[in-house]
This record gives C-alpha cells, structure tokens and sequence, in this order.
C-alpha cells in the first residue's frame, strides 16, 4: 500500500528542492531533514514529510515503475474524449492540470466533545445521546504510529470537536512527538483557536490546516453557528495561510436558505481565501440537532458543485469528502473523482471511537477496517487510471 512515489532530489537550494519522479521534475521545500543530492524523500503538499533509504526507494520505484505509465494512458483515455456534459469538461481540466494524481490522506477523529452549538452538527453540547469519548495523547500518537508506520500514510489530519482538554501544551507535545516517531504532512481540524496556538504549532511542525467557513453568506452563518462571527473565523483563516498553513476550505452544501448564489460566492471565497484544497460537501440530517427535518441534497447537485468548482479554478484539488460519499455508498467516490475532484480521505480513527463521531449519522466506511477500505480505494482508483500519490508542487 503506497500512497506517495519517493522521488530523487536533483537539486538543493537552501530549503527548496527539485525532485525527479520517472522524469518528471518538481519542486518541493525541505524545512526537517539534512538532505543531499541523490537522496530520496517523499513529499506532500509541497513539503518534504519524510526521507527513505535508497534500498526502500528503489524496491518501491521497481513496483511503481510499470504502473505509473499504465494509469497515466488509463486516466489521459478516459479524460481525453470529447466532453459531452459538464463532468466530462471537469475531468479534463482535472486531467489537464494535475495529471492523474489523487492526493490520499487519512483522518483521525481524536475526540468529540464540543463546546459549539452548531445548529447542522450531532456533535452539539445539546445531544445528551451521543457517548462522548476523547483520546489521550497517547491514543493518538498509537493511531498516528499505525497510520504512518504500518499503512503508509503520508498525510494525516487530526480532527476534534471545540474541545479545550488539548491544551495548547496538549497540543504542541502531540505535535512534536508525531514529528518525532511518525513523521507526515500534519492537517489540523480542531476548529477556532487563538492564532498565537496555532503559530506555536506550526513552529513545531504542523504544516496544514482544514477549517471550514461553512458558508460565505454571514446571515445563514450566523443562523447555523449562534454565538460565532463569519468574519472572525475568515480573518483566522487568512493569518493561517500568512502564516504558511496550506489551507484546505470549503463550506457545506444544501444548508437552510443557501441559494445557487450562495454557493457561486462559497466557492469564490474558498479560492479567495487561498486554499489549496477545496472541502465542500452535502449536508446531512442529524436526528438530534435543529436541523433534523432538513433535506440533504440530490447527489447530482453536490456532483455538480464539484464540476464548477473545478471549472472556475482549475488548479484546486478537490476533494470527494465523506458527506458525499455517504449519499451513495457505492458510486459517490467514484462519481466525484470522474467530476473534477482529485482528492480523498481514508478515516484511520481506533475502531471502538469511529463510529461515535458522528457529526451525522451512518457516514460512509465507518464500519469497514481501513485496510479493507484502502484496498478497495486503490483498486477503484487503478480502475479510473489514478496514481494514489501526491507529487507536490
Ligand atoms: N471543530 C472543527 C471540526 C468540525 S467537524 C471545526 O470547527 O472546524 C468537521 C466538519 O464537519 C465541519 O466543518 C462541518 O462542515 C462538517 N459537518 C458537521 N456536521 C455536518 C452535517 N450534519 N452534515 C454535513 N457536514 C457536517
């Protein structure tokens, strides 16, 4: 299981690299490890997340050699017919400007206590039903070990609730130890906090930070989040990318009031707002939240909110988020790949806590072990010519 090709450094200027992968040439930047030339490294996200001998490289490079191209001339058939509907368009501009790489990351839920009263989400202070659960660090940094050392991973997201038990001290100590043990692309989803935590964590090496607007429309917003500001979690979001977090964003689909207006104007913010990753998916009904009574969307309105997004920024990656795939369990991923996005997340989170955070109900993979859902994730992506592999920038 392979999520990332190693590639060859060609070239080191100060903290910026060029890399070959079977000829091609990208650049990466290196701020962890003392690199020279000919070694080889893995890169996500434009960083250098993790060195590997030259015996390890080879070995991988050997099995990746044939396929790499295989996929390559699967993906450039599928996409280069004349495109009939909207998707097909979307799939060509995806081809067009990231090739056939699909960017794979895992996600741990490491607790779901919440402070927030967000009228959409089953993790609300107000659903006495749901059993709270919060991983001690050490859960985490065990997760983590698995995810990276046993499955491969190369990218990982660490997503909570509001939960004021990870201490910015909390934090900075599960941060450090992952750099230390289980080196990869570090996300955080762990909602508002002050930008000086999040400057530490940085500094200590998380490099990328999902979080959400939700909704560019600030009356909507105020109605779905009482008590928050639209303006001050856009204004956390901008000082995270100055800070240099790779920012992933996005909003969600279908919400109370949200028009077709609404959701042009979202997906003008998210590349407004620099993200490097779009985040946008259905809502789904929580039984125990206000929203209970609100529809989902139609698979096709999601589907086509990816292809428009693809279409008015092109260079985004986009990723099929759970929410989607939850919509149709056995098509969605497939169909978003197939409608511009290029981007997915496998949950990694300990079984026994999977299915307890449950922002809304029966999300789809929970019930399967992730190394069943990996294998069954690269066989779906080999079938549409995709390389489960991240060449940076
Ligand atoms: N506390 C973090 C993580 C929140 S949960 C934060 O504030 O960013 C992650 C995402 O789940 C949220 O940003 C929201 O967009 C999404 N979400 C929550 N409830 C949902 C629902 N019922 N349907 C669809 N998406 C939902």
């Amino acid at each position: 299981m392979c999520y990332a090709i190693p590639g060859k450094i060609l070239e080191i200027k100060d903290n910026n690299i060029t890399v070959d992968y079977f000829g091609e040439k990208r650049k990466a930047r290196n701020e962890f490890f003392a690199l020279s030339l000919g070694d080889y490294i893995y890169a996500q996200g434009g960083f250098v997340v993790q060195k590997v001998s030259e015996a390890e490289a080879l070995s991988i490079l050997e099995t990746w050699k044939e396929l790499f191209f295989k996929l390559q001339e699967i993906d450039e058939k599928l996409a280069s017919k004349k495109p009939t509907d909207l998707y097909e368009s979307a799939n060509a501009l995806r081809q067009k400007y990231h090739g056939n790489s699909c960017c794979i990351h895992g996600i741990i839920e490491f607790s779901n206590y919440c402070t927030s009263s967000c009228l959409y989400c089953g993790l609300r202070p107000d659903n006495k039903k749901l059993t709270r659960y919060r991983m001690s660090i050490n859960e985490i940094l065990a997760a983590t070990d698995y995810a990276v050392n046993k499955l491969n991973f190369k990218a990982l997201v660490f997503q909570s609730g509001e939960d004021a038990w990870y201490s910015e001290e909390r934090l900075l100590e599960i941060v450090n130890k992952i750099r230390e043990k289980s080196p990869c692309l570090i996300t955080l989803s762990i909602g508002e906090r002050p930008f000086a935590t999040y400057e530490k964590l940085y500094d200590a090496g998380a490099r990328s930070a999902l979080l959400r607007f939700e909704t560019s429309n600030p009356k909507i917003y105020s109605q779905v989040k009482p008590g928050h500001s639209l303006e001050s979690r856009i204004d956390l979001i901008k000082r995270l990318r100055q800070k240099g977090y790779i920012i992933m964003s996005g909003f969600i689909l279908g919400l109370p009031g949200q028009t077709k207006e609404d959701v042009l104007n979202d997906i003008k913010l998210t590349h407004s707002l620099g993200a490097e990753m779009f985040s946008f998916g259905p809502f789904i009904p929580h039984p125990e939240t206000p929203l209970a009574a609100h529809p989902r969307p139609a698979l096709e309105s999601v589907l086509n909110t990816i292809a428009e997004a693809r279409m008015s920024v092109p260079q985004a990656r986009i990723l099929v988020t759970t929410a989607l795939e939850t919509l149709d369990k056995d098509n969605a991923l497939r169909l978003g790949l197939m409608a511009g996005a290029n981007s997915l997340m496998i949950n990694v989170t300990p079984e026994k806590y999977r299915r307890l955070y449950e922002i809304y109900p029966d999300r789809a993979g929970i019930d399967t072990p992730p190394e069943k859902r990996i294998n069954s994730i690269l066989q779906l992506l080999q079938s549409i010519g995709r390389a489960p592999t991240d060449l940076g920038a």
